[in-house]
C-alpha cells in the first residue's frame, strides 16, 4: 500500500476531524466573504509522481484553490436560481460519499428502498399523487431529458413505432409547443436525436413569460397528429408560470405529452399565498423538479416524475444477465440514463427528515419574501427600474437609462464583494436577476446589498 495511504488511514479519525473542522471553518465564514472573489486564478500544476498524503492535500486545496472559489453556499449568490446546503443536507451528503452505495440495483441492499421513501416525501411536499414513479437524476436538465426522452417513446407508440428500438428518426419530424422553454429543453432535444428545431416557440401573454393558452390552442390546431408540449412552472428570468390546468385541459381536444419543467417553481406549493402557481402539476405526464436549488440540497440532485413507467423502462432497460431480471418494481438503472449512480436522494431525505415541511416551507416563504424586499427597495433608487413584476422569487431590473449590456454587467461586477447577480436579455432588454433559493438568506441581507447597490449605481459611468 502506498505509504500516504497507511499514515491516512492509521490517522483517520484524525484526518476526519482536521477535514471536518475546516469545513465548519469555511461554513461560519461563508456570509462574509466576497462572494465571487477577483483574484487571479492558481496556476495548473502538473501531476506528481508520489502524493502528498490528504494533509497536505489540503493545505494545498486551500492555499491555492478556496481563495479563488465563490461563497455559492452563502446567503448572497443570488446567480442562476442557487441553493445552497442545509446542516442537515450537508451530513446526508457527507454520509453518501461515507456509505459509497451503488443505489442502481435491487440486487444490492437498501439504498433503492431509502431512495422511494425519499421520493414519497417528496411526492407529498409537492402533492404528486402515487401514480407517478419518481426517481433521483443529476438535476434539472437531466430531470427534462428523461421526461422528453419517456414523450419521445409516447409519440412512438402513437404511431405504433418504438424509438428505443427503431431510432428517433422512424419517428419523422416531431413538434415540441412551448411558450418559454428552458434552454436545457432544447439540449435535451438535441441529444434525443429530435433536433432543437423541432422546438416551436408559442406566444406568450403580452408583457409575461407564460404561454398564451389561445395561442398554444392555435398552434396544436396548426399540428397535424401527436405533439409534446413543455409547460413552464418558473421561469429563469421572471420566476412566471403557465397556466398548467388550462394547459393539462386541452389534451381533452388535442393529442399531446404534457412535459412540466417545474424545476425552481414547484416549491411555490410550499407558500399558501403562492400554491395557486403551481396548480395542475400532477396531471403531467413527466414533471422536473430540481432539488439542488430550493430543496437546498448540494448539487447534483433533482427528482424526475412520470405516469408511464412502461415507457421509461422501455427507453432505459439495460438487459444483462448479471444485473436480474426486469421485475414489476423495476431497478433505477432500468428508469435513468446512468447505472451506476451515488445514493445521492440520502442528503434530500436528510435535510426533509430534519427540517420537513415546515422547515422547508419556512425558507421558500422568506425567500419570496426576500425578493418582494428587494423590489421593494430597488423602487426607491432613481437610476434602477424593474422590468417584470415579482411573481415568485425573481427579481428582474434594469438601469433607468442607457440600460446596455456594459453597464448592466458592469453594475454586476463592481457589486461582486457583497453579491452575485447573473445579466440576462428579458425582451430584447439587457438587465440583472436577482434568484431568492438560499436556506440562509435574510432581510439583512437584502438590506446589505440594496446599501451596496444604492452607492455603486450613483457613479455608473
Ligand atoms: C435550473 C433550471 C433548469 C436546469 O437545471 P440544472 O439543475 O442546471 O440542470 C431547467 N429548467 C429550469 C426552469 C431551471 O430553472
Amino acid at each position: 500500500m502506498d505509504p500516504h495511504l497507511v499514515q491516512d488511514i492509521a490517522q483517520l479519525p484524525d484526518v476526519m476531524s482536521m477535514v471536518h473542522k475546516h469545513a465548519a471553518a469555511v461554513l461560519e465564514d461563508v456570509a462574509e466573504r466576497d462572494v465571487l472573489p477577483t483574484r487571479a486564478m492558481p496556476e495548473a500544476q502538473p501531476l506528481t509522481e508520489s502524493g502528498i498524503g490528504l494533509r497536505a492535500a489540503l493545505d494545498d486545496f486551500a492555499t491555492r484553490w478556496e481563495p479563488c472559489l465563490s461563497a455559492s453556499s452563502g446567503p448572497r449568490y443570488w446567480g442562476f436560481v442557487t441553493g445552497g446546503v442545509t446542516p442537515a443536507a450537508l451530513a446526508g451528503d457527507w454520509l453518501t460519499a461515507t456509505w459509497d452505495q451503488n443505489a442502481f440495483s435491487l440486487l444490492d441492499a437498501a439504498g433503492h428502498h431509502l431512495e422511494q421513501e425519499a421520493v414519497n416525501w417528496l411526492r407529498e411536499l409537492f402533492g404528486i399523487g402515487p401514480a407517478h414513479q419518481g426517481m433521483f437524476v443529476s438535476g434539472a436538465t437531466m430531470s427534462n431529458m428523461v421526461g422528453l426522452a419517456i414523450a419521445r417513446e409516447w409519440l412512438g407508440q402513437r404511431l405504433g413505432i418504438r424509438p428505443a428500438d427503431d431510432g428517433a428518426a422512424a419517428l419523422g419530424p416531431v413538434r415540441v409547443l412551448s411558450g418559454n422553454a428552458h434552454s436545457s429543453v432544447s439540449k435535451a432535444l438535441s441529444v434525443l436525436g429530435l433536433g432543437r428545431k423541432a422546438l416551436i416557440q408559442v406566444a406568450t401573454i403580452p408583457g409575461r413569460e407564460a404561454v398564451d393558452p389561445r395561442a398554444l390552442e392555435q398552434a396544436l390546431q396548426e399540428t397535424s397528429g401527436p405533439c409534446i408540449v413543455v409547460a413552464n412552472a418558473g421561469t429563469v428570468n421572471t420566476g412566471d408560470f403557465d397556466d398548467i390546468r388550462a394547459i393539462a385541459a386541452l389534451r381533452d381536444r388535442y393529442d399531446f405529452w404534457l412535459h412540466v419543467d417545474a424545476a425552481f417553481g414547484a416549491f411555490a406549493v410550499l407558500s399558501p399565498e403562492h400554491a395557486h402557481l403551481a396548480d395542475g402539476l400532477e396531471l403531467a405526464d413527466s414533471i422536473c423538479i430540481d432539488l439542488h436549488k430550493w430543496l437546498n440540497v448540494p448539487y447534483d440532485s433533482a427528482v424526475q416524475f412520470t405516469r408511464h413507467r412502461d415507457l421509461q423502462t422501455r427507453v432505459f432497460h439495460n438487459a444483462a444477465a448479471y444485473l436480474g431480471p426486469l421485475g414489476a418494481d423495476a431497478d433505477p438503472l432500468h428508469s435513468v440514463p446512468e447505472n451506476s449512480r451515488r445514493l445521492r436522494a440520502l442528503a434530500a431525505w436528510f435535510t426533509l427528515r430534519a427540517y420537513g415541511r415546515a422547515g422547508h416551507s419556512e425558507i421558500v416563504q422568506r425567500c419570496i419574501a426576500c425578493a418582494h424586499r428587494l423590489a421593494d427597495g430597488l423602487g426607491s433608487i432613481p437610476e434602477l427600474q424593474l422590468i417584470a413584476p415579482v411573481h415568485l422569487n425573481v427579481v428582474c431590473f434594469t438601469l433607468t437609462e442607457d440600460p446596455t449590456a456594459d453597464r448592466v454587467n458592469a453594475l454586476a461586477r463592481r457589486l461582486h464583494h457583497q453579491v452575485f447577480l447573473t445579466p440576462t436579455v428579458l425582451a430584447g432588454t439587457p438587465a440583472l436577476r436577482a434568484a431568492f433559493s438560499n436556506w440562509r438568506t435574510t432581510d439583512t441581507d437584502v438590506d446589505t446589498v440594496l446599501e451596496a447597490i444604492a452607492d455603486t449605481v450613483h457613479d455608473l459611468t
